[in-house]
């Protein structure tokens, strides 16, 4: 990524934030104003025939500008990437604040859950269908406030009041609602609203119930039985279990809305929201004791510094078990989704500024919060990281023993990163990256996911995390609030 630093004068890459099918995502800073930004960063070989998905994804993601929704700055197109200026989210992704079968607090879940209906309230009311809603895709901001971002797989479902269905089958199968399997039409709005369910589930208990929800996959039939005794229903209280059964009701014209949502019970529970919270060392919250907001701190096991509107849109569609796969689109059809898409965001054009500098540098950036932190302190703030007190070679080879010792198959990549591919509980592939990084007198070691599921993922880190206690940094490092 050499070359990007060069051309983007004034600016650091700082970090790469994560990984995506066709390219990264990394954390730009302003050498002056300090002010951040998230670039996505593709690789237009890669994403090849389907560069049409990707204007589609611009022409969607601009249109949007609710605060539950990650702000698009603006887009470039040059030396065969494309970029795409996003809101930086320092707060990390939603996943990362799930702890493995357990889940996160109930006041921690009703706030996400929330805020994530409000959010897809507001696609739906212009007429946007996210069609991939899953914690990977659902970030927090400074003061963990959530926000939806990547609308890869988005699409108009109504304009000027019109309504079309939709038939591509696409999204990630345990998220995803049965309808959307069935390879027929579906409508938008309802199979959204089952993704919100599921994440709800995880929310609520640090599991996805089922792989997929279709009669071959024995825990969906399980939940069609009300089979409530089994895991993870038997985790989760009568009152969030109700809203759930009436948000995951497997016939979409008989599944709750936002309407009925926003009327549910648990949904309208009032928290006492006048005390502080703090994260502990697994993610979740607890109150504080005198009910201020405390600085965070950072051990050794916790954080860190640091279209058309043709009926069809063929089903060769982007489906995965878990992150959306590099697979074909139809293309020609997606083009004319793409163009018509144009026609409705009114003539969206990809002429560019001089310098990236003349972009960066608009009146929308200099509202970006949080201009007095220091590169290193804007570090995004991930659970699945620890530190150790060991050199960066010591810290390596500690690291690579720990996981020849528990049978993973590992790579090394210049200069120290490491790549891990394993197949999880499912079967289903998991690939992800440590990056060994030197901070002062400590060596982060950073784990991301490159591809699979989150929680599977999170669940692969605590398990190498404890065969690391030997060397794990036991000093609390403090982190600026
Ligand atoms: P995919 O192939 O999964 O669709 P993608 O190329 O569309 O991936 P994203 O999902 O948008 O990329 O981003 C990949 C990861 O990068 C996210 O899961 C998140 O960890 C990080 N990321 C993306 N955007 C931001 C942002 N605005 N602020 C902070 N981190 C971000």
């Amino acid at each position: 990524m050499s070359e990007v630093t060069a051309f983007v004068e004034g600016w650091d890459f700082v970090q790469t934030l994560g990984e995506g099918a066709y390219g990264e995502v990394k954390l730009a800073v302003n050498q002056t104003t300090q002010e951040a930004v998230a670039v996505k960063i593709l690789d237009l070989q890669k994403v090849g025939q389907n560069y049409d998905n990707i204007r589609k994804e611009i022409c969607i993601h601009r249109m949007l500008t609710d605060k539950a929704i990650i702000q698009f700055y603006g887009s470039r197109k040059e030396n065969n990437r494309q970029y795409i200026f996003l809101e930086y989210a320092s707060g990390g992704e939603l996943f990362d604040r799930i702890e493995p079968d357990v889940g996160m607090p109930e006041t921690m879940a009703h706030k996400f859950f929330t805020q994530l209906i409000d959010g897809v309230d507001y696609l739906h009311c212009k007429g946007v269908t996210h069609r991939d809603l899953k914690p990977e895709n659902l970030l927090l901001d400074e003061l963990d406030n959530l926000k939806i971002t990547d609308f890869g797989l988005a699409t108009v479902f109504r304009h000027q009041g019109k309504e079309r269905l939709l038939s591509r089958c696409c999204g990630t199968k345990p998220y995803v609602a049965p309808e959307v399997l069935t390879r027929k039409d579906y409508h938008a709005e309802p199979s959204d609203i089952w993704s919100c369910g599921i994440i709800l589930v995880a929310m609520l208990s640090g599991e996805l119930p089922w792989d997929q929800p279709t009669y071959d996959c024995q825990e969906f039939c399980d939940w069609l039985d009300k089979k409530i005794n089994l895991t993870p229903w038997s985790k989760i209280d009568t009152f969030q279990l109700a809203l759930l059964q009436k948000i995951l009701h497997q016939t979409a014209s008989k599944r709750h809305t936002i309407v009925n949502i926003r009327r549910d019970k648990w949904y309208n529970k009032t928290f006492h929201k006048s005390k502080g919270l703090t994260r502990n060392l697994s993610g979740s919250c607890h109150d504080s004791p005198d009910g201020k907001p405390v600085k965070r701190i950072c051990s050794g096991n916790d954080l860190s510094p640091t279209s058309s509107f043709s009926r069809d849109e063929g089903s060769l569609g982007r489906i995965s078990s878990s992150q959306p796969a590099l697979t074909t689109h139809c293309s020609n059809q997606s083009a004319e989704n793409a163009s018509s898409i144009d026609d409705l965001v009114h003539g969206v054009s990809f002429s560019q500024p001089v310098h990236m500098d003349d972009m960066l540098v608009s009146s929308q950036l200099q509202c970006t919060p949080g201009s007095s932190q220091t590169p290193m302190q804007r570090l995004v703030k991930r659970m699945t990281r620890f530190f150790t007190n060991l050199s960066a070679d010591q810290s390596f080879k500690a690291v690579t023993k720990v996981l020849d010792s528990m049978k993973y198959s590992w790579k090394k990549n210049p200069p120290r990163q490491i790549t891990i591919t394993t197949t999880d509980r499912r079967k289903n592939q998991l690939i992800f990256k440590v990056n060994l990084i030197e901070m002062d007198d400590k060596v982060m070691v950073d784990f991301r996911l490159s591809k699979g599921d989150g929680l599977e993922f999170k669940r692969h880190f605590l398990k190498i995390k404890a065969k690391c206690s030997d060397f794990i940094s036991k000093t609390p490092v403090t982190w600026p609030t």
